[in-house]
């Protein structure tokens, strides 16, 4: 999992998903919050459209929020946290930069108002649609 190669000549590296597998090698399916296997957080890139395991590099003792990374080559150096939508009942399952002061990622920050979550289905609902703006804004596979 420590080389990129895409197979198809003449795609952008965006194109190639690095690590479709986690770093136990269980695959990685794109609506998981963690590994099902070994329980890594599983979180997907939005500037690179790759779904990724992450490990822990900060718990929120010795920071305001835990940090993660991962250890491809390409992201050394870089730290994400998560969306703070993962936390919530859709279980947004995108990273953001570590140094980026927004809380939540690009896809949550476009939702403009939340329904009534006491209303019956309204949760599910919610998640479903959610899942789906996810899926249309992200990179291609
Ligand atoms: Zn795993
Ligand atoms: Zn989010």
């Amino acid at each position: 999992m420590t080389s990129v190669s895409s197979g198809k000549s003449g795609t952008a590296a965006l194109a190639a998903d690095p690590s479709p597998s986690c770093i136990c090698g269980a695959p990685l399916f794109r609506g998981n919050t963690s590994c099902l296997r070994c329980g890594s957080l599983t979180g997907y890139l939005p500037d690179r459209g790759w779904l990724l395991a992450f490990t822990l590099t900060r718990s929120r003792v010795s920071s305001p929020f835990p940090t993660y990374s991962n250890p491809l080559p390409s992201l050394t150096g870089r730290t994400f946290k998560p969306c703070r939508g993962r936390t919530t009942a859709h279980q947004c399952n995108w990273m953001i930069n570590a140094t980026d002061p927004a809380t939540q990622c690009l896809s949550c920050s476009l939702t403009r108002t939340t329904p009534d979550l006491t209303r019956p289905g309204a949760t599910d609902r919610w998640a479903g649609a959610e899942r789906a703006k996810r899926q249309t804004i992200s990179l291609p596979p």
